[in-house]
């Protein structure tokens, strides 16, 4: 996906200064290991927030390509490793990303799953929220029966600025239409939190 010139080069004066500011602490920041770091930091971070425009129009696009669906069972992408920022300090988290939904007339190619969760994730958001986005989108927009989603988050703000917390895990989960009844909900809660046996 296209980065934002105008972004990038606001990002790149951010990270010169952080840049400078490692050299006050005493690092040789004019080592040849830090030669390019703000432009390559910059680059890397908008990897991590992408345009709000340029994910609306692909989530528009991916939505639009579905099959019809020859069944109504429990559709479900498991463990999509998505990672994005969180909102309160711009630094990294690391999700794990369930989710399901029961079609009504159409179906996404599960690869347009995963690729939908990682989209959606990168961006500065609270996971409380990627995680209500992303169960509006599979109920509502692709017009299904019901959705779910469950997402691990592990957030670097909780686990390395000395926080103590150093395997904190947030866990969040949204239901939407006929998840909410209790045994639906259940039984997806159930098939994203068992650890698989077999397979991969
Ligand atoms: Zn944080």
């Amino acid at each position: 996906m296209d980065l934002d010139p105008k972004a990038l080069a606001l990002f790149n004066e951010g990270y010169d200064k952080i840049v400078e500011g490692l050299g006050v602490l005493g690092y040789d920041v004019g080592d040849e290991n830090f030669v390019g770091t703000a432009a390559r930091a910059a680059k890397g971070f908008h990897e991590l927030v992408l345009g709000q425009n340029s994910v609306a129009k692909e989530i528009e696009a991916l939505l639009a390509k579905t099959f019809p669906a020859k069944y109504t069972e429990m559709v479900i992408s498991k463990h999509n490793t998505a990672f994005g920022v969180c909102p309160h300090h711009l630094l990294p988290v690391i999700y794990r990303i369930s989710v399901a939904y029961i079609p009504t007339k159409k179906v996404l190619g599960l690869s347009k799953m995963s690729r939908l969760v990682r989209l959606v994730a990168r961006g500065p958001r609270l996971q409380e929220d990627l995680t209500h986005e992303l169960a509006t989108i599979l109920h509502e927009n692709l017009d299904s029966q019901g959705a779910a989603v469950y997402i691990e988050g592990l957030h670097m703000c909780m686990a390395a600025r000395g926080v103590g917390a150093h395997e904190a895990r947030l866990v969040t989960s949204a239901v939407r239409g006929v998840f909410l009844e209790l045994a639906t909900r259940e039984e997806f809660i159930k098939l994203v939190t068992t650890p698989s046996s077999t397979l991969l």
